[in-house]
């Protein structure tokens, strides 16, 4: 049971999901979850869990549009061709994903929605930094945006790939195989940028001033 969870309002609850329970998390007792033998444990569960992968999509979905606009940004601060290249094509790429997604929503029978990843929004505000801290044109800017954009890539992997077991979970078969499509993107993204950076980047940095 341990779900500790405890979802974190908006504080601007201007662009809040609309319908969705309002966040009224505030249950000071301790034991609001008694599980009364009432209300049919079994039937509830699954609609808590669903409820919870509903929401994992609504994040994500948040996520890979706001990556949609980052991507251009990171490509065009790019020192080299390859890394342009890499940024360019992850940037198609995403944008398949979030169609996929909406594709999820469709066959989960949901509203496509998007609520903010708090995440994903701190991970782009850390790119745009080091964007702004490292030099232009330098190989030691093209380490950073690397070591950035994995950042990102951990968090697609970990939430696509708890997301595609949730589906299994929940025996939604067509879910899984969309969410394990792109999980699987996301592991080949990770790895090429592991690739640049250790053939062709790192210790071009290292030798610049
Ligand atoms: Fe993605
Ligand atoms: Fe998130
Ligand atoms: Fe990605």
């Amino acid at each position: 049971m341990a779900k500790a969870t405890a979802k974190k309002a908006t504080a601007t609850g201007s662009e809040k999901t609309s319908g969705a329970t309002a966040p009224k998390i505030k249950s000071t007792s301790s034991s609001n979850r008694s599980s009364p033998g009432k209300s049919g444990s079994s039937s509830s569960e699954e609609g808590l869990l669903e409820k919870f992968f509903i929401d994992g999509l609504k994040d994500i979905y948040w996520a890979e549009k706001a990556l949609t606009k980052a991507l251009p940004k990171m490509q065009k601060a790019a020192t080299t061709d390859q890394l342009k290249t890499a940024f360019g094509d992850h940037l198609a790429v995403t944008k398949e994903q979030v169609t996929r997604l909406e594709q999820v929503f469709e066959v989960m029978g949901k509203k496509v929605q998007a609520k903010k990843c708090d995440a994903m929004e701190g991970l782009l505000k850390e790119a745009e930094g080091i964007i702004a801290d490292t030099e232009k044109g330098s190989f030691t800017r093209d380490v950073a945006l690397i070591m950035a954009a994995q950042k990102v890539e951990h968090y697609e992997i970990a939430s696509y790939g708890g997301l595609a077991q949730l589906a299994a979970t929940l025996g939604r078969d067509d879910a899984k195989q969309l969410l394990g499509q792109t999980l699987q993107e996301e592991k080949d993204t990770d790895e090429l940028l592991t690739e640049i950076a250790e053939n062709n980047i790192n210790s071009r940095a290292e030798q610049e001033d």
